[in-house]
């Protein structure tokens, strides 16, 4: 069970947490200096305005007598000296309440106004939090302990410059709340509680309450049941503290190469599924799309520098000869049954050489692979070239996340092109615009416009939207979604102008079907549903090849349904824009 409250400093102000009914944190009254009375403060406020406005209506009138009958002013009876003390004791009253609190009230709000927005739209989260918890003990930390009333704490009293207080959950046992406790005190480091307790579930509960007493902030939301942690330790995330939740939506049939394919995508951008899958329906009804992978090769290029740049050229010569490549590949090819060493290319930089190995990695994407096959050789090469020193595995001539043309021309991974042609009757019906119009868009918009803009690999309208949505289901790399997004998008009118032939080109898809991600049960079920769950059976990189084709496949329908998406809505503002409706609309953009 979940149960949370607002930790106060002192036992005395637990006390009054545990009394008060939940508070609306716009609600908050300003700790003021008037709350320290014992009396209501409406009565303290009268007695004092009533002894003011006494003491100076005796005071008036005395001093008026003594002016009517010449008498010195500062010659005052007993009864003025009593009044006399008495107005002052109440003007110090006036001006220490109101003027402290209005200063205190002052100097709260300029802090508001700097800081403190964010921090008062988590405090009102935590406390309606708390205050629904109260009413239902609900299980979303899952520890199994007794429900205990909620207590929203009462937070008048903490001074303005005070840090958000911890949240408590109590924890299943006596145990567990002392090591929470030691990771908040620091004894116990939260990277070692796997280690330490062998129960991945366990130790991702304690260390989420942990973070939550350390920062005072709430993981309501954030998912700790349902999830395998044993999966992915020592695989695919360390310290866990939950796990987030993404939708996952299925665009399809995508029909490609014969076959059908239900594409599952997990995105949370509203239209994406939905526009891939009518692009899906314009190839479905067009007869399909076909795809061809034309090389397959994951890289890896490590810096190493000389003394000289004649020595690094040296050492260049000699891993680009050819006759070299036999000796290379068995030393190479021992890091696994899977890697098969391809080519060297190497980039000199005066005395420093950047080696770039190209290997084939069966289903997996084949990072781990590749640098392990590249370790291999180094070690080697130290026996020839001493004097190489050794700067580091990845030289970013690789190229691992980056944009980089080295990856959009030589390709990286999977090299993929995918083409179909849509019938004119499909354009107009299903995508709801013209041949003319697609074809005009894609040569202004992603081939010029996108010059343009100087891109590198950016010749398309969203590919990166689809890599993304199905490298999230499928459990790839999402940051790999930086160059397997590269694309190139053409389009032209055959068969006479009417049809329309679309092309999508993607020079580096990084996809694997074993390792890494791919294993977890939920990114496991959707490389099932399109049949390339795991290590194929026929052929070694048979799977991760069919799902590059895949990722193409579904690009295309993206990229079809959204140009056509914008070449109507081109279409409608020109007509608006020039009153051109009654002209043919196949001719506007001709
Ligand atoms: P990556 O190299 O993509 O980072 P991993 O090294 O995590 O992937 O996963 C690859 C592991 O899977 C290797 O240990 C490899 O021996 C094993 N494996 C089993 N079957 C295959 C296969 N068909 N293709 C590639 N690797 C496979």
């Amino acid at each position: 069970m979940d149960v949370r409250r607002r930790q106060t400093k002192t036992p005395q102000s637990v006390k009054i947490a545990t009394a008060e009914p939940p508070m609306k944190p716009h609600n908050h009254p300003l700790p003021k200096a008037s709350d320290v009375l014992p009396l209501p403060l409406y009565l303290i406020n009268g007695l004092f305005f009533t002894m003011f406005f006494s003491v100076m209506y005796f005071l008036l009138t005395r001093w008026r007598e003594k002016i009517r009958n010449s008498i010195p002013l500062h010659v005052v009876t007993l009864s003025e000296l009593a009044a006399l003390v008495s107005l002052l004791a109440s003007i110090i009253y006036l001006i220490g309440f109101f003027g402290v609190d209005f200063v205190q009230s002052v100097i709260y709000r300029s802090n508001e106004d700097a800081w403190d927005v964010e921090e008062e739209e988590n405090e009102k989260f935590i406390i309606e939090e708390d205050s629904r918890m109260g009413a239902s003990p609900a299980t979303t930390l899952g520890c199994a302990v007794p429900v205990v009333p909620i207590v929203p704490a009462q937070p008048t009293k903490v001074p303005v410059t005070e840090n958000p207080a911890p949240i408590i959950t109590p924890q299943s046992s006596e145990e567990d709340e002392q090591i929470v406790n030691s990771v908040v005190e620091g004894k116990t480091p939260s990277y070692s509680l796997e280690s330490k307790l062998g129960d991945c579930k366990r130790a991702a509960s304690i260390r989420r309450e942990a973070l939550q007493r350390i920062t005072g902030k709430s993981l309501e939301g954030l998912p700790l049941e349902g999830f395998d942690y044993e999966s992915i330790l020592g695989q695919c995330c360390e310290m866990p503290v939950g796990y987030v939740q993404i939708p996952v939506g299925i665009a399809g049939p995508l029909l490609l190469n014969g076959t059908k394919y239900m594409v599952p995508m997990g995105t949370t951008e509203g239209c994406l599924v939905a526009s891939t899958n009518r692009g899906c329906k314009a190839i479905y009804a067009s007869g399909g799309a076909t795809c061809t992978l034309f090389k397959d090769g994951m890289t890896r290029a490590p810096a190493v520098r000389f003394g000289t740049a004649k020595r690094a050229a040296e050492l260049k010569f000699y891993l680009e000869n050819p006759l070299n490549h036999e000796t290379l590949s068995v030393i190479f090819n021992k890091s696994s049954r899977f890697a098969r060493l391809q080519g060297i290319q190497c980039a000199m930089a005066g005395k420093n050489l950047y080696i770039r190995f190209t290997c084939s990695t069966g289903d997996a994407m084949g990072m781990n692979m590749v640098s392990k096959g590249v370790q291999n050789v180094l070690d080697y090469l130290e026996n020839d070239f001493p004097d190489m020193d050794v700067i580091g595995i990845s030289g970013n001539f690789c190229s691992d996340k980056k944009p980089a043309a080295v990856n959009w021309i030589e390709g990286r991974g999977k090299s993929v092109v995918c083409e179909a042609i849509i019938k004119e009757e499909i354009v107009t019906k299903v995508l709801k615009t013209n041949v003319t119009a697609l074809v005009e868009l894609n040569m202004l918009k992603n081939l010029t416009g996108s010059a343009i803009a100087g891109a590198l690999g950016g010749f398309n309208a969203h590919a990166s939207n689809i890599v993304s949505a199905v490298y999230i289901a499928t459990g790839q790399d999402p940051a790999q979604n930086i160059e397997s997004s590269h694309c190139i998008t053409m389009m032209e009118a055959v068969n006479d102008g009417k049809d329309l032939h679309i092309s999508v080109t993607m020079p580096s898809i990084e996809v694997g079907t074993v390792g890494g991600g791919t294993q977890l049960a939920s990114q496991s079920a959707c490389l099932n549903l399109l049949g390339v769950k795991g290590a194929s059976k026929e052929l070694a990189g048979a799977n991760a090849r069919l799902l590059a084709t895949i990722v193409a496949g579904s690009v295309l329908a993206g990229e079809l349904s959204l140009m056509s998406a914008i070449a109507a809505g081109q279409l409608v503002k020109s007509h608006m824009k020039y009153n051109r409706s009654s002209k043919d609309v196949t001719k506007i953009s001709s």
